[in-house]
């Protein structure tokens, strides 16, 4: 269901990407009248939305967005998809981030909420059987490969910067995002089909993973935006990491 609209103004950075468009169109749904999108392509064509198409890793790209759309909440969707070589990730993952995060700490910036769509694999070494596992886990030792390494340095970057100045961060770990306009998973899906591959079973059995609706990450991000700044008491989620169990596979 969806939340009250706000009315603040909102740029959805990569929202021209299967889960920044469906965040576009739930702000959009809710009522909001500022909803502004930053990606290097422009996939979607909408006369309620204003689109600037740059290269996040651009300083004057994003300083251009950031001034025309006078966003007051950046939600930061964008990243190359996952199985890519290394130079891209750094390049939009950490430099683009790096860049964004500068200009939205800038005093003259207007923007107060920042919110990353990070993935759970900052947290999964590869080598072991996770489970129950939450945000008091480390990040491992050695990450996975070099999607998740420099997903993990642009979720740091972005924890470092809650407090700086009025703005406030949180980042967000989905994992698998399945739902309409995906343009990953399902390639794999069809293919595993196409080449009669549905025989197989990896593993025994006993393992799960989890897939989440497109349209969920996509509200997850708005209450995000919405409740950052609210305070709770945070005792419970302070409680030893001992607590959480993870077995070895
Ligand atoms: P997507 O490729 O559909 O969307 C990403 C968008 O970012 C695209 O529109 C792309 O054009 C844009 N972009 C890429 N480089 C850019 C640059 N240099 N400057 C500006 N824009 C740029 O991917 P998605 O599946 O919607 O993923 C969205 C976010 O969710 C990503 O940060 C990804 O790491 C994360 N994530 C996705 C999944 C999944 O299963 N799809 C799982 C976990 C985390």
């Amino acid at each position: 269901s969806n939340s009250p609209a706000t009315h603040e103004s909102y740029l959805v950075v990569g929202g021209c990407g299967f889960l920044g468009r469906h965040i576009v169109e739930q702000l959009l749904g809710r009522g909001e009248t500022q909803v502004s999108v930053f990606d290097i392509v422009q996939r979607h064509f909408d006369n309620n939305v204003t689109f600037y198409i740059g290269d996040l890793s651009k300083p004057e790209d994003v300083d251009n967005a950031l001034n025309k759309s006078k966003a007051t909440v950046v939600i930061h969707t964008a990243s190359p998809a996952h199985g890519l070589g290394r130079a891209i990730y750094e390049k939009v993952n950490v430099d683009g981030t790096r860049t964004l995060l500068d200009a939205v700490v800038e005093s003259s910036s207007t923007v107060r909420k920042l919110v990353y769509t990070s993935t759970g694999g900052v947290i999964y070494s590869g080598k072991e059987d996770m489970v129950n596992a939450d945000e008091r886990l480390d990040y491992p030792a050695v990450p996975l490969d070099a999607y998740n390494e420099t997903k993990v340095a642009a979720e740091k970057m972005v924890l470092r910067s809650n407090g700086e100045g009025d703005l406030l961060t949180c980042a967000i770990r989905p994992v698998g995002i399945f739902g309409p306009g995906d343009r990953q998973m399902i390639n794999g899906f069809y293919s595993v089909i196409k080449n009669g591959q549905t025989k197989w079973q990896i593993g025994d059995n006993t393992n799960l993973g989890d897939f989440t609706y497109v349209g969920n990450v996509a509200h997850a991000h708005l209450l995000a935006a919405d409740k950052l700044g609210t305070t709770y008491p945070y005792s419970s989620l302070r409680d030893p990491i001992s607590s959480i169990d993870i077995s070895l596979g």
